[in-house]
């Protein structure tokens, strides 16, 4: 049987979820993090945000120079975020009994022989064929989902 681990990696989860929270947030720069004005740095800002050179550990006093003016700044809600990573968690153990929380939004899993219950996974080739360690390819969760979703995934075997 082939031995197959999947890494799982929220995409900007805490952003995900505020978006996820405030529908008109959606579309718009959001960082979550320290105030503006304020010490501290980035913990997780949305896809629109990076598009401007804001990343995670960013200090605050430079993100905030950087984005437009419609930029949502939030301060994190950890108890939020942590019940949600326990609801996406429990719903990865439903994948697999071999689930390793790396931290609030990725974890690996021990999927080999998944395929005989969901199919092969599409266009992966193993670390050996494909020449990149990694190896390559994603799997078809569609079957797989979070209620609320909150957030996306990104999803690579190995
Ligand atoms: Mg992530």
């Amino acid at each position: 049987m082939t031995h197959l681990v999947m890494h799982v990696d929220l995409d900007a989860f805490y952003a995900a979820i505020e978006q996820h929270d405030h529908p008109d947030w959606r579309g718009l720069p959001v960082v979550v993090g320290a105030e503006p004005g304020k010490r501290g740095v980035v913990a997780t800002c949305s896809y629109e945000a990076r598009r401007y050179g804001v990343h995670s550990a960013m200090p605050i006093s430079e993100a905030s120079r950087r984005p437009p003016p419609e930029t949502v700044y939030v301060r994190p809600r950890m108890d939020d975020y942590a019940r949600i990573s326990r609801q996406v968690m429990e719903a990865l153990e439903t994948i697999s009994p071999v689930v390793e929380k790396v931290s609030a939004d990725e974890a690996y899993l021990d999927i080999s022989g998944l395929e005989g219950l969901v199919g092969p996974p599409q266009g992966h080739r193993p670390a050996c064929e494909s020449g990149d360690p990694r190896g390559g390819g994603a799997y078809r969760l569609g079957r797989y989902r979070t209620e609320p979703a909150h957030c996306q995934a990104r999803v690579r075997l190995s």
